[in-house]
């Protein structure tokens, strides 16, 4: 067992995957393991999972891989340390994406990230190449961006870690919603505020 399947569905009974969007990979030689496109999470088994190269070549799996394996593929090409991708289209973090915003420091936990902001990437159709060299520049010192009018992605080095961040990202994204939405200005965090945030997470274990 992979805890691919797992993963995805206690994501859709977050809510963080409706219509049978979203979709989770793990990094295996050669390649990574991925959910098979448009499959009800609730139905799937490790026999509907898809090997794939990094090139797209099918390694193993008879199903249709996720239409975003492009996403996943150029994350794992430019992020050594990725060994699991988690992409939702969880509510509130998709909202704030259709306003094609990223996330300021408005609360420390915006470091879990990996730096001072979750950016927005460029808005690019779901399953094309251009979608997948977008979220690249977005992630750049960052373990997790925002897909405008999509969802998230979240990359992490172990798919626990993934599953953590993706769901903090839609923690976060509701409370700066909630923020505007009261009518109040974020008093952001600065940038030496941040570094010892980075700093105090680096002696705090739960999170690595
Ligand atoms: P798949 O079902 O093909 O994985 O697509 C879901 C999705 O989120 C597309 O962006
Ligand atoms: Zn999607």
């Amino acid at each position: 067992m992979t805890g691919l399947i797992e993963t995805a569905r206690r994501l859709d009974a977050l809510g963080f995957m409706p219509s049978k969007s979203g979709n989770v990979s793990i990094r295996i030689e050669g390649g990574f393991r991925i959910t098979p496109s448009g499959l009800p999470y609730a139905a799937l088994t490790e026999a509907d999972l898809v090997d794939l190269g990094l090139d797209g070549r099918v390694l193993a799996g008879a199903r249709r891989p996720s239409s975003e394996w492009r996403l996943h593929a150029e994350v794992y090409a430019a992020r050594p340390e990725a060994a699991a991708i988690v992409h939702t289209h969880s509510p509130r973090a998709t909202a704030l994406s259709c306003a094609r915003r990223g996330l300021p420091p408005f609360h420390y936990m915006i470091a879990l990230a990996g730096g001072d902001d979750i950016r927005c990437a460029a808005y690019a159709t779901f399953g094309t190449a251009e979608l997948a060299l977008s979220a690249i520049p977005a992630l750049e010192g960052r373990r997790a961006c925002l897909l405008a009018n999509h969802g998230v992605v979240a990359l992490g080095t172990s798919l626990a870690a993934a599953e953590t961040l993706a769901r903090e990202v839609e923690n976060l994204a509701g409370e700066y919603l909630d923020l505007l939405a009261a009518r109040l200005e974020p008093v952001l965090l600065t940038p030496e505020e941040m570094v010892a945030v980075t700093a105090q997470f680096g002696g705090y274990g739960r999170l690595r």
